[in-house]
């Protein structure tokens, strides 16, 4: 069962531009099996309760994971979950999902294994795209001592990892977009997640928070 999902996964020869085409057709003929209302009653509106901050990674979608439908999650995906404060789509799609959609979850996922993370954590140059992975450079520099003594390189990445989430629930904390939500007491909660490939199960890094009382007081607004 592993060796057949694991070939499932990594032999995408299948998988061409009239394939998808192709998928969609069934998609719909399925969908109608079932509910011949469906796309009629997602036409609709959106109402999710959530919005989703994850890594861009093929392997972690967010509906999924959880168990969700279309219309249940409102999804923001870039390399290695980042919340970047001068990042116009991220914050856009946080403004929107706070101040228009009234989300009531904010949930940032990583996943051990990032190749976001990893990829950081080296000192190989990639291109353009180090000038995105030196934030997370940022958050391994603010963890140093701790990461620099876990001898086991998995163990270092994966520690990483937590601290990547940890470090970005924060970084959304420190947002007027979240800060104004708490001000103006629309109830809403920011976490953390990380997410297993091998094993499929989130582990919740209890960095859950309701209001701005845990932040540095220099992040604070009024
Ligand atoms: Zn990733």
């Amino acid at each position: 069962m592993c060796a057949k999902t694991k070939k499932i996964i990594h032999d995408t020869s299948h998988i061409t531009y009239e394939s998808l085409l192709e998928g969609n057709k069934q998609f719909i003929e399925d969908t109608l099996n079932e509910d011949p209302h469906y796309f009629e009653k997602l036409a609709n509106g959106q109402k999710p309760p959530v919005l989703w901050i994850g890594c861009a990674d093929s392997r972690v979608p967010a509906n999924q994971i959880t168990n969700t439908a279309p219309g249940e999650i409102f999804v923001h995906r870039n390399i290695a979950n980042m919340v970047i404060h001068s990042d116009m789509n991220m914050l856009s799609v946080l403004d929107y999902a706070v101040n228009v959609l009234k989300v009531k979850h904010v949930i940032v996922t990583g996943h051990y294994g990032c190749g976001g993370v990893i990829a950081a954590m080296s000192n190989q140059q990639f291109g353009l795209i180090d000038n995105w992975l030196r934030h997370i450079k940022d958050v391994y520099r603010l963890h140093a001592d701790e990461l620099d003594a876990i001898k086991d390189e998995q163990e270092r990445t994966n520690r990483m990892v937590e601290f990547n989430v940890i470090e970005n629930v924060y970084n959304l904390c420190k947002t007027s977009i979240v800060q104004n939500a708490w001000l103006n007491g629309q109830p809403l909660a920011v976490h953390g997640w990380v997410y297993s490939l091998s094993t499929g199960i989130i582990t919740d890094m209890k960095v859950s928070a309701h209001n701005s009382e845990h932040m540095a007081n220099v992040f604070k607004f009024q």
